[in-house]
């Protein structure tokens, strides 16, 4: 299926970036933690802002590696708890949506 190869080209993108996006925050938190004490304090609420978005990231890589398994082994778009194949308007929207319209 044509639709799938191209949800998967994007979905690497993404993963791609946002590994990368992940890395990056994950650089800043351990510069920050460098800092003097007074410094940190002002940091700290950058810091939670930062984590929040690194956490995003974190979950988003999760879903996005899982349907590539999926992808892989043939599952894919196949709702996990109906069984129903996942439209593929659906997907293209939400690529790594797991579950039909109607299960989610
Ligand atoms: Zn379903």
């Amino acid at each position: 299926m044509s639709e799938i190869n191209e949800i998967k080209i994007k979905l690497e993108e993404k993963l791609l970036e946002l590994t990368s996006r992940a890395k990056t925050i994950d650089d800043d938190l351990s510069e920050a933690a460098d800092d003097d004490w007074s410094e940190n304090a002002v940091e700290s609420e950058g810091d939670e802002v930062l984590e929040k978005i690194g956490n995003m990231a974190v979950d988003e890589i999760r879903k996005i590696k899982l349907a590539l398994i999926k992808i892989e082994d043939g599952t894919y778009g196949i709702c996990e708890r109906c069984k129903v194949r996942v439209s593929v308007e659906r997907l293209e929207a939400l690529p790594y949506a797991t579950r039909c319209i109607n299960c989610s």
